[in-house]
This record gives structure tokens, C-alpha cells and sequence, in this order.
């Protein structure tokens, strides 16, 4: 058990939130196993930070970048280049997180300006040949129909729909990635997510520093939590931990590797 390996595919441990103690925080996610990060950056700022740390341990961390749907409200010609360029870096594994967040955004015509931009860089993605790892937020119609019109390779994260609307996003290959909600008592859904699909495209991730898992729920979140996470999704799956960890894994190197 002590030598499982875990992977945390959604963490933004680039940012403010973890600036008094980013090295400690890392460092207590390996202690814990949590070795395989993904860092989310939703600044280029952060992303060369992150990319510069990703450096010293490339075959575990990874970095990812784009322009967070509801950021295309105040977008620049020049922000979005340099957001481009960010993407094309070798060093950025993962277009993302992209995609449409009708929570916040209410107003149709900015609606349709995020659809616009999450499908523009789908193609960035495909271009690029890389996997774009997706945020849907009240918006999960929308971003089906457009992830299948605009075929890709890429993950949901935090993924909120139904067990049937999950097993639609795998049948097209899509990678369904879960967090701090499977642990909570009211979500019914993310449970009977776990529990129906296709374990071969389960992954596991905290959103740190948002969305801290129980029993540590309302705290600030950071990757050490997945186990916990990971604790419950085999439960539901009525497999041990130390199945399910593996299986995860081996579904982050299949993602990466794009296949
Ligand atoms: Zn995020």
C-alpha cells in the first residue's frame, strides 16, 4: 500500500495559492506517492514557471496551458498570441484547460464567442498533436456536441455530467478524469460515474487548491489529497486501492501517449 504510485492530472500548483510553500506542498505529494502531476496553468506567466520546474523532473510532471473559457471576454490579440506560443512550447504537454463555462457566463453572445474560441483551439491542439484537457461547466450538452463534431484527443476534468453522458464521452474515446466531489455525500453523480464506465478511462485529479476532497473537505486542496479521492473511486468500483491506483497510471502514459 505504501508503495503505490499516484497520478493528480488537474492541479494549478503554479498558483498564488501555493507561493508560500510550493516545494513543501510538492514534496508532501510524494511523500504520499502522488508523484505523476499535471500542472494547469491558466496564465503564460505561470506556464513559464512551470515548465521551467517541469524541466527537472519531466517523465512525472507535466504542464498545460490555454485560455480558460471565460477568459475570452477580455482577450487581446497579443495575450492570445502569447498564450500560442506557451502551447507550441515543447515543454506544455496539454492544450487546456479549454472549454465552456455557462455557470459564469450567462450572456449568449459571449456564450457563443467561448464556443468559438474552445473550437479554435481544438485545432491548435490537433495541429499540434497534442491532448487538450477540457472544462465544462453548465455547458455539458454544448461541449459534447462540439468535442464531437471537432474530433480530439483530451480528457474532462472534473467531469459533472451523467454515467450515461460519460459513457457517450469514452464510446469517442475521450478520457473522463474525477476529483473531490466523489468523496462528497450529495454527489450521486460522480459516484455512479466511477462505478459504470469503463475503468480503462478513469483517471484521478484534485483541481488543487479547489474542491479539497473529505475528510479534509473546505480546506485549501493540494495533490497529497488523492488518495482519498482514489480510496473512494475503488470503493464505489468495489476493487482495493491498490488495483485501481495502477490501472490509473497505466491510463495517464496511454493518454499521453495518445492513444
Ligand atoms: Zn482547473
Amino acid at each position: 500500500m505504501d508503495n503505490l504510485i499516484y497520478l493528480d492530472s488537474h492541479a494549478h500548483a503554479f498558483s498564488d495559492d501555493f507561493d508560500e510553500d510550493r516545494m513543501e506542498m510538492i514534496q508532501r505529494a510524494k511523500d504520499k506517492g502522488v508523484i505523476l502531476l499535471n500542472i494547469m496553468c491558466t496564465s503564460t506567466e505561470e506556464a513559464y514557471r512551470a515548465m521551467e520546474y517541469a524541466e527537472t523532473d519531466p517523465a512525472h510532471i507535466r504542464v498545460s496551458c490555454g485560455i480558460f473559457p471565460t477568459d475570452v471576454n477580455d482577450l487581446t490579440p497579443e495575450k492570445k498570441q502569447e498564450f500560442i506560443r506557451v502551447m507550441k512550447d515543447p515543454r506544455c504537454t496539454c492544450v487546456g484547460e479549454i472549454g465552456l463555462d455557462y455557470y459564469w457566463e450567462k450572456d449568449e453572445a459571449m456564450r457563443a464567442k467561448q464556443r468559438e474560441l474552445f473550437i479554435e483551439q481544438i485545432h491548435l491542439a490537433n495541429e499540434l498533436q497534442k491532448p487538450i484537457c477540457v472544462h465544462s461547466r453548465d455547458a455539458m450538452q454544448d461541449t459534447f456536441d462540439i468535442m464531437k463534431e471537432h474530433r480530439c484527443h483530451g480528457l474532462m476534468h472534473s467531469f459533472s455530467g451523467s454515467a450515461e453522458m460519460g459513457r457517450e464521452f469514452v464510446k469517442l474515446g475521450y478520457y473522463l478524469s474525477l476529483g473531490g466531489p466523489v468523496t462528497f455525500k450529495n454527489a450521486r453523480h460522480a459516484r455512479e460515474v466511477v462505478s459504470s464506465m469503463d475503468v480503462n478511462y478513469l483517471l484521478s485529479e484534485t483541481d488543487s487548491p479547489y474542491m479539497a476532497p473529505e475528510p479534509v473537505r473546505g480546506t485549501r486542496n493540494e495533490p497529497s489529497n488523492i488518495p482519498y479521492i482514489v480510496a473512494r473511486m475503488a470503493e464505489c468500483r468495489n476493487m482495493e486501492v491498490t488495483e485501481l491506483a495502477p490501472v490509473i497510471v497505466n491510463n495517464w502514459q496511454r493518454f499521453l501517449e495518445m492513444r
